[in-house]
């Protein structure tokens, strides 16, 4: 398991990053593709904002943009009106053992 998957399993989204030329490296690489530095890791903040949605049977799932500029596809089923560019609060969820999810609900 990576690092990366294992702190989702803490329900923690790390951010892996470059200090050096200060690029998100999405996904996650030892070394920047860019400027050839070791990256490094921080947590994100878990905030974002809805790119696009659609419902399949009872469940919205959104595609999301975290504000460090990663996309994730989330289950915005709590919220009761989704409108593109809302502001989210994205978490993460083992509900569905061994796979994870995203829980996105309102800000
Ligand atoms: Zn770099």
């Amino acid at each position: 398991m990576t690092f990366f998957e294992e702190q989702l399993r803490q329900g923690v989204f790390q951010i892996c990053y470059c200090g050096k030329c200060n690029n998100v490296i999405w996904p996650p690489k030892e070394i920047c593709h860019i400027c050839h530095s070791r990256t490094d890791w921080k947590k994100s903040r878990n905030f974002g904002k809805i790119l696009e949605f659609s419902k399949k049977e009872s469940t919205y799932f959104g595609l999301i943009e975290i504000d460090e500029g990663i996309r994730v596809l989330g289950d915005i089923s709590s919220i009761s009106i989704p409108e593109i560019g809302q502001s989210v609060r994205m978490s993460v969820s083992f509900n569905s053992k061994p796979h994870y999810s995203f829980i996105v609900e309102n800000n």
